[in-house]
């Protein structure tokens, strides 16, 4: 194959790999630097004591998008996934009743019987409206470059133009059109969370999760566990001749002109390319490294940026039959939890917790007769929160509340304990206030108006990952990954 130019990345997340892999398919020649000493980003993995645990992502969405990345490339995806059926399940604080998420609407709709009449007339309703948004916009908002604010400007303007009320509302404003149970309204609208806010500050434009959780495509899982589709990517990237190099955190730069020369690591060492892609967050980037005026200490906390996350990882000795592989955990006061919860610490003696049991589908995930849990709270970030003496304290009391629900006491079955406050997780991939999603996706921060991919200086740099377009989540690191690639071609 032709021998191209030399490209570095700057950060082995999923976006940094999945961009490694499409280049150097392409007859680029390309060495990735890390600062940990794994690859993955937030995509990563702990074993301990037989366990075997997902750090971050716990299942994606738009398989489809995974498979044309495959076929973009040349390869047989490497790693294998499987649909979740049920999607999830829900549990209300209060209400004995256990939800189970299923895209088929019949038996979704069956379990509201006693809350919501018509329900499944009235999920048909509000999810074509949902489809009809992600038919209208993904293909062209989501997956396209923009050069230009205008450029964008001009893209939003195609699109139907009956969708524009849709812009005024929040998330919970378009759930409470079609719904009147405080059970519907909060289950439908707990995908928001999946963006890292909630119903009551996401646009309703991303109703469209809606569309792709019940109807589009779904969830997956990976078989082995999530970190498959790293240990996969960086079989194939070897395979390709790509080098990873880790422990080699970025601290500097030099320039020369419009041109960036090398990014200088802790050690002062310099790594040069004819292009830099950076995969760590494209906003901390300009902040922390680049130093620029736009994105000072003091403009990055004005951003909009999701939550954080406070993610515990434990290894039991006991089954837990009753548990399903996906599960969420509610109190009895969602809207005032919810609207409260990004930036009021007191709120977490009552948290609201997602639990995922990787070892449910995956046996060789835990030991025999045991468990592998996994769980997140979404919590204030450290703009927020600054203080996480008390993480053992909120974590008994999760571990409390989630024995009582279960009806297992599982504290003495305990053998392994680990955990992530926000500062773990700001230290561990360099996220801005320890916010888990990265930048927040609100009108004012998608599109063009997110830090773009391409650098505003130095024409031999790009950005790929969850905070430039098109956002954060697995299949949007991959699509990241595609416009990355494009804009690297375009230079020939
Ligand atoms: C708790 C949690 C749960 C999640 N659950 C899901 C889920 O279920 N499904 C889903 O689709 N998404 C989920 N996400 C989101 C998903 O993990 C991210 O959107 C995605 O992994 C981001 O990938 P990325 O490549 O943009 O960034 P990262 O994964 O952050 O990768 C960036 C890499 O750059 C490296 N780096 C940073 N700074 C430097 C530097 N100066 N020098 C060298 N290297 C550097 C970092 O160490 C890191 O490896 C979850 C995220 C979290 C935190």
């Amino acid at each position: 194959m032709e021998n191209k130019k030399t490209v570095l990345i700057a950060g082995a997340g999923i976006g940094g790999l999945a961009t490694a892999l499409r280049l150097v398919k392409q007859g680029y020649t390309v060495e990735i630097i890390e600062k940990n000493k794994t690859a993955g980003g937030r995509l990563n993995q702990i074993k301990k004591d037989g366990f075997t645990f997902d750090t971050g992502p716990s299942f994606f969405s738009m398989s489809y998008e995974f498979e044309e990345f495959a076929r973009d490339c040349g390869i047989e995806l490497p790693f294998d996934y499987v649909e979740l059926d049920p999607l999830y399940t829900v549990h209300i604080k209060g209400n004995p009743k256990t939800f189970f998420i299923n895209k088929d609407l019949k038996k979704f709709s069956e379990q509201f019987a006693e809350y919501e009449p018509n329900m499944e007339e009235k999920m048909r309703k509000y999810l074509s409206k949902a489809g009809a948004l992600f038919d209208d916009t993904v293909d062209l908002v989501i997956k396209n470059n923009f050069d230009t604010k205008i450029n964008y400007l001009l893209t939003l303007a195609r699109v139907n133009p009956v969708h524009i009320p849709v812009l005024l509302r929040s998330f919970w404003q378009q759930v409470n059109r079609y719904f009147d149970s405080k059970e519907a309204r909060q289950i439908i609208s707990l995908v928001a969370f999946f963006l890292g806010r909630t119903p009551f500050d996401t646009s309703s434009i991303y109703t469209l999760l809606s569309h792709t959780e019940f109807q589009h495509d779904g969830y997956y899982n990976v078989k082995g566990g999530m970190y498959k589709i790293v240990e996969g990517f960086v079989s194939e990237l070897e395979k390709a001749g790509a080098k990873i190099h880790y422990n080699v955190e970025v601290t500097g730069y030099k320039a020369n002109g419009n041109r960036l020369e090398s990014l200088i690591d802790q050690t002062g060492k310099h790594w040069k390319a004819d292009v830099i892609l950076v995969n760590a967050d494209a906003a901390v980037f300009r902040n922390k490294i680049l130093k620029r005026k736009d994105f000072s200490d003091e403009r990055m906390d004005k951003k909009n940026w999701t939550m954080g996350y406070l993610t515990i990882y434990l290894g039991i000795d006991t089954k837990l039959p009753n548990v399903h592989h996906h599960n969420y955990f509610l109190g009895s006061n969602y809207e005032e939890y919810a609207t409260r919860v990004m930036r009021e610490p007191g709120l977490l003696e009552k948290p609201y917790y997602y639990v995922n049991v990787l070892s449910k589908h995956n046996p060789e995930c835990a030991p025999a007769g045991s468990e592998s849990l996994f769980i997140v709270c979404p919590v204030p970030n450290l703009l927020h929160k600054p203080d996480w003496s008390d993480k053992d304290k909120i974590i008994d009391s999760i571990i409390e509340d989630f024995s009582e629900r279960v009806g297992v006491d599982i504290m003495p079955h305990i053998v392994t304990r680990m955990s992530y406050s926000p500062k773990e997780w700001e230290s561990f991939a360099n996220l801005w206030r320890g916010s888990g999603l990265g930048l927040a996706h609100d009108i004012k921060q998608i599109g063009a108006f997110r830090p773009a991919n391409f650098d505003e200086d130095f024409k031999n740099l790009f950005y790929v990952g969850a905070s430039t377009h098109p956002g954060a989540g697995l299949p949007m690191a991959i699509i990241s990954s595609k416009l990355a690639f494009e804009r690297i071609q375009k230079l020939g």
